[in-house]
């Protein structure tokens, strides 16, 4: 390729979603030049990560965090700290990769659109929470939304024949897919056992915890309708979940003349990675690719939302609208660390969010300081949920 290399700036570099994004720029190193790169925990392997890009830029989390990652690198690469660091490397290259776990990655989500760059995100928390500031900052000039979720990857794919009027008038729905879970069929009675070990066993992706454990509640499902209505611009009533346990259909667009279009792979994160990064070219590769010459099965139904509440609070959030989503998602993340610390049983995660979201109290979500206090009192509900 002779065209300049475009940039890239990979946050969350040494998570799931991280290390899949440096699977496809190692395939792709003549498209793309890794220029900067941000991590929270693990020192070692970032480390290794600047050393084998040769990457100049790096941010963590905290000062300790910085003085451990120099003394692991040679020198000639500059630390950054903290939201600060966070911000300035998303406003670095052309094309941003939201990858952080959870609300921390907020800074990238808006500093990206503001700065006018292509924004790839896998970090939905952050768009649920602030999806009226993200609005905002949307329309800057160049900037550019592009979502790294499967479902939503998939559901832009298949948009892409709707003529672009604001809340896609020829769409009946967006039907997003769901694998289901661990927990799929399960009664309340074994669901009451479901123990860490189970939760964190997914039946087709392999994913970093978090989402696993929201993949088992559904909560996963749940944000994603929240993710979906902040992406397209359509209300959640025009957004259904189905079962899909095979998790190859990664959802699909019903049109009002009643043709449903829907995308297929192999479940690879590396397919929607690539997608977000190459377009409008689609890059050549063999990620997800599927084999036509064998049997293969494709089965839909309904979800379970008797047994799976976290979708009904999810759209009731959405219905709420305002700061309800922000703590939704807040409350979850309370409850999730919590059950991974063994201080709560499967059970109990969810009923932990729905009594946090019962304190609380509308609020138009209007300026980055009202998301940060929503988002506080969200988690101290929570966390006075866990102590009782
Ligand atoms: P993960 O826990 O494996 O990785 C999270 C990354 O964020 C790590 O690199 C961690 O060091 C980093 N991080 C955490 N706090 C940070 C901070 N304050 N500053 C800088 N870096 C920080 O999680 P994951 O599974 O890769 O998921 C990442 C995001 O992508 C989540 O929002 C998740 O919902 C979304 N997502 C993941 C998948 C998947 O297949 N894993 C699919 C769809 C969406
Ligand atoms: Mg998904």
């Amino acid at each position: 390729m002779s065209q300049a290399r475009r940039s890239v700036s990979l946050l969350g570099a040494t998570g799931n979603i991280g290390v899949q994004t440096l699977d496809v720029l190692r395939v792709e190193r003549e498209r793309f030049e890794l220029v900067s790169v941000a991590g929270g925990d693990q020192l070692s392997e970032l480390a290794a990560i600047v050393r084998e890009f040769d990457v100049k830029n790096v941010a963590v989390k905290s000062e300790r965090h910085r003085d451990e990652l120099v003394d692991l690198l040679d020198g000639g690469v500059e630390v950054l700290v903290g939201d600060e660091g966070l911000t300035e490397l998303s406003s670095s290259a052309d094309v941003v990769v939201n990858a952080v776990l959870g609300f921390a990655g907020l800074p990238v989500t808006l500093a990206a659109l503001a700065a006018g760059k292509r924004l790839a995100l896998a970090n939905k928390e952050s768009l649920i929470a602030a999806a009226p500031l993200v609005a905002r900052v949307r329309d800057a000039k160049g900037a550019e939304l592009l979502p790294i979720d499967s479902e939503h990857c998939a559901i832009h794919q298949c948009l892409a024949s709707a003529p672009a009027h604001p809340g896609y008038p020829d769409v009946k729905r967006l039907l997003l897919t769901a694998s289901g879970g661990p927990f799929r069929g399960w009664n309340d009675e074994q669901l009451k056992g479901a123990s860490k070990e189970d939760a964190l066993r997914h039946p087709t992706w392999s994913m970093g915890q978090k989402i696993t454990v929201d993949s088992s509640t559904l909560m996963n499902k749940g944000l994603e309708v929240l993710e979906a209505s902040a992406l397209f611009g359509i209300e959640v009533d025009r957004v259904d979940v189905v079962v899909h346990p095979q998790s190859i259909v990664h959802s699909m667009v019903e049109y009002v003349d009643g043709s449903v279009l829907a995308q297929l792979s192999r479940p690879d994160m590396r397919l929607p990675i690539a997608y977000c990064l190459g377009l409008p070219e689609r890059l050549a590769h063999h990620f997800g690719e599927l084999d036509f010459t064998r049997a293969l099965e494709l089965t839909f139904e309904p979800a379970d939302l008797v047994a799976f509440p976290a979708v009904p609070l999810a759209y009731e959030a959405a219905r709420r609208g305002g700061a309800a989503p922000a703590w939704l998602s807040a409350a979850n993340e309370v409850a999730v660390e919590a059950f991974l610390a063994d201080r709560i049983n499967w059970f109990d995660v969810i009923p932990v969010v729905a009594s946090a979201m019962d304190h609380y109290v509308a609020d138009p979500l209007d300026s980055l300081s009202a998301l940060y206090e929503n988002d506080a009192l969200a988690r101290q509900w929570a966390h006075d949920s866990l102590a009782r």
